[in-house]
C-alpha cells in the first residue's frame, strides 16, 4: 500500500512547550514536500504548558503572514484541547473559536480538573474496564459538545473503550490519531476503528521543529493493518474540518 502524506495536523511551538517558533515548524513542512501543517499547541486550561489566552490572537496574525509569505503551504492554527471532567468538559472556548482552522482534543495528565482526580487516576486502577467505558462517554460527550475534529492519542494516559469510542467517532465525524510520539493506538485498535467506520489521521505531535512530519512509526503500524489511505486525513485532497471558521473558507 502506498501512502502519500500530505499534512501533518499536530505540531507544538514556543507558545506552549515546544523548541521552535511556528515559521521553524512550516519551513521543516515545506522540506519535507507536505501541503498543509497544523500548529496545534496545548490548550489554556492546562496549568504547567498551555498556551496564554492573550497569545493565540498573535499566533492568528502570525499564521495568516506565514500563509502570504509561503504560498505553497496551507498553515492551519489549531489547539490541542484538554478533556478536563469525565462529562466531557474541555478548554476550547467559545470566544476563541473564530481563531481556529482545526480543532484537536485528547487527555493529558495535569490537563484535567484537579477534583476528577479520583475519577481519573485512582478509579481505573481498581476497574480498569469499566472507566475504560466510561471515558468512552466521555470523549463523546465531547465529541457532540464541540467541534472537535481530531482525538489525539487515544488510550495515552488513560484507558478508553477503542471499540466504543471509533464507533461515538465515526457518528461524530472525527479522526482518531496514530500519533507518531506515543504510539498509543495498537494494531488491533486500529483495525477495530477502521472496521467500526471511523477515520483516522497519523501526526508527528513534534515538540521540536525537525520532528515536524516525522510519520513512520505510525505509517508503519497503518500499513500493517491495512488502512486505505482514503481512511486517512491527512491523505484526502480537501479534509472537511468541523469548525465553522474552516468551513466558511
Ligand atoms: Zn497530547
Ligand atoms: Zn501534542
Amino acid at each position: 500500500m502506498d501512502y502519500i502524506t500530505k499534512s501533518d495536523l499536530h505540531t507544538h511551538t514556543i507558545f506552549s512547550h515546544g523548541k521552535d517558533d511556528i515559521e521553524g515548524n512550516v519551513k521543516v513542512a515545506l522540506e519535507k514536500g507536505l501541503t498543509t501543517i497544523a500548529i496545534t499547541d496545548h490548550g489554556p486550561g492546562h496549568p504547567l504548558y498551555g498556551v496564554k489566552r492573550d497569545n493565540i490572537k498573535v499566533m492568528r496574525d502570525e499564521i495568516d503572514r506565514l500563509n502570504d509569505k509561503y504560498k505553497e503551504i496551507n498553515i492551519l492554527l489549531g489547539i490541542e484541547a484538554n478533556l478536563m471532567t469525565i462529562d466531557g468538559e474541555t478548554d476550547i472556548e467559545e470566544d476563541y473559536l473564530k481563531y481556529y482552522d482545526i480543532v484537536l482534543m485528547g487527555y493529558h495528565k495535569l490537563g484535567f480538573k484537579l477534583k476528577y482526580l479520583p475519577h481519573f487516576i485512582i478509579a481505573p486502577i481498581f476497574s480498569k474496564e469499566k472507566w475504560a467505558e466510561k471515558f468512552a462517554y466521555s470523549y463523546k460527550k465531547a465529541m457532540e459538545r464541540y467541534p472537535i475534529d481530531i482525538i489525539t492519542h487515544p488510550g495515552y494516559g488513560i484507558n478508553v473503550n477503542i471499540q466504543m469510542l471509533s464507533q461515538f467517532a465515526k457518528e461524530n465525524n472525527v479522526a482518531l490519531e496514530v500519533n507518531n510520539s506515543h504510539m498509543s493506538m495498537s494494531l488491533e485498535d486500529i483495525i477495530t476503528a477502521v472496521k467500526n467506520g471511523a477515520m483516522l489521521t497519523v501526526n508527528s505531535d513534534a515538540h521540536i521543529s525537525s520532528n515536524v512530519g516525522n510519520l513512520s512509526r505510525g505509517l508503519d503500524i497503518l500499513k500493517k493493518a491495512q488502512v486505505p489511505s482514503e481512511k486517512i486525513i491527512n491523505m484526502l485532497n480537501k479534509p472537511v474540518f468541523r469548525n465553522n471558521r474552516r468551513n466558511a473558507l
